[in-house]
């Protein structure tokens, strides 16, 4: 029995999903192997061999997979994925691109998002917006499996020893190209890798006022920006900085919520976060019924005064 996790990497070094989804692949009971499928991907592939718990990497170099593009990056999955008993993609927008095109090729069904491995065949996942887990087992002869990373802890990036075998790159497929990649620039860390993370809510009541009131408090912790879809769809803050259900789930050390409500919708994507700080005017805000430490106070004065005591 052998797992397989698919690498997120940019062909340089090896992104932190990479490493819970490892976590949750060792869990499954066999060796584990990790895909670093690429182009010039050599020093993704040297961090990949250094994770902990990692018994092979196989290293799949090829033009077609510069961009990752799902169609070639699940042809190279396929090419391998008889010598797997498990398939294990972190459930990130890539991974989630690709893990059901394997799936379906297979002719196995994906078993989405787990959070927890009972035993090799039976998993735990979130449903109804984590109000309820459902335990799922899967008869499948290949589990294809994507992993909310945030379920499991990340295993060591350094320590590890596996051997890098290389794998014949796929062609291109030929059914899609790239055409272009316009990428955030942020000096803030990202989302879904901030060890700390300050959202705010609609409360805010302005994209100026959000910037000018919760940036000063990211800036002094040296935290990720986050928002309710409130206040995203309000413009107060960009789309990718949502949380939730229908936006990033996160775990940070440490997130700080100011004027946001805690519908169910929000708390899907930040309850598992370990410590949450919450500052509401209203008390009875279903916020604190999550938060760790509660501050029923104006934002607008507790945040600059939080920001002056730092
Ligand atoms: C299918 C679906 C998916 C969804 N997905 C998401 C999702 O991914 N993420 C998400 O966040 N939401 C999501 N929502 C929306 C969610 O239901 C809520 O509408 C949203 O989270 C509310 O955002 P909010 O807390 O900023 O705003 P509000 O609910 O309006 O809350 C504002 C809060 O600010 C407080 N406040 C006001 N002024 C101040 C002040 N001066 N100082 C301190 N506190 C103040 C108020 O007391 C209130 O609690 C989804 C909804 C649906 C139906």
């Amino acid at each position: 029995m052998t797992a397989l996790v698919i690498a997120e990497h940019d062909h340089a070094s090896i992104k932190p999903a990479t490493l819970n989804t490892v976590t949750a692949a060792l869990a499954c009971g066999g060796d584990v192997h990790v895909l670093v499928a690429g182009a010039n991907a050599a020093e993704a592939a040297k961090a990949a061999a250094q994770i902990a718990g990692v018994s092979k990497v196989i290293a799949a170099d090829s033009a077609s997979l510069a961009e990752n593009l799902a169609e070639n990056v699940a042809a190279q999955v396929l090419a391998i994925a008889g010598n797997y008993s498990h398939i294990l993609f972190p459930s990130t927008a890539n991974g989630k691109n690709v893990a059901p095109r394997v799936a379906a090729k297979l002719d196995v069904a994906q078993i989405s998002d787990i959070t927890k491995v009972d035993s090799p065949d039976t998993f735990e996942r979130p449903i109804y917006a984590g109000n309820a887990i459902a335990t799922v087992q899967s008869s499948d002869a290949t589990k294809v499996i994507t992993v909310r990373t945030t379920g499991f802890d990340a295993a060591a990036a350094t320590g590890g020893s596996a051997a890098i075998e290389t794998a014949e790159g796929v062609a291109d497929s030929g059914k899609s190209s790239f055409v272009g990649r316009e990428v955030t620039k942020s000096e803030r860390p990202e989302l879904t890798a901030a060890k700390i993370i300050v959202s705010g809510g609609r409360a805010l009541g302005s994209a100026e006022k959000f910037t000018e009131v919760m940036a000063p408090l990211a800036d002094k912790l040296n935290a990720g920006l986050g928002a309710s879809r409130a206040a995203v769809d309000a413009g107060y803050a960009p789309n990718d900085w949502q949380v939730g259900q229908t936006g990033k789930i996160v775990a940070p050390q440490l997130y700080i919520a100011a004027g946001i409500s805690g519908a169910i919708q929000h708390l899907a994507g930040m309850k598992d976060s370990k410590v949450i700080v919450a500052i509401n005017k209203d008390e009875e805000a279903p916020i604190f019924s999550v938060a760790d430490y509660g501050l029923v106070a104006d934002l607008f004065v507790a945040v600059p005064q939080l920001v002056k005591a730092l």
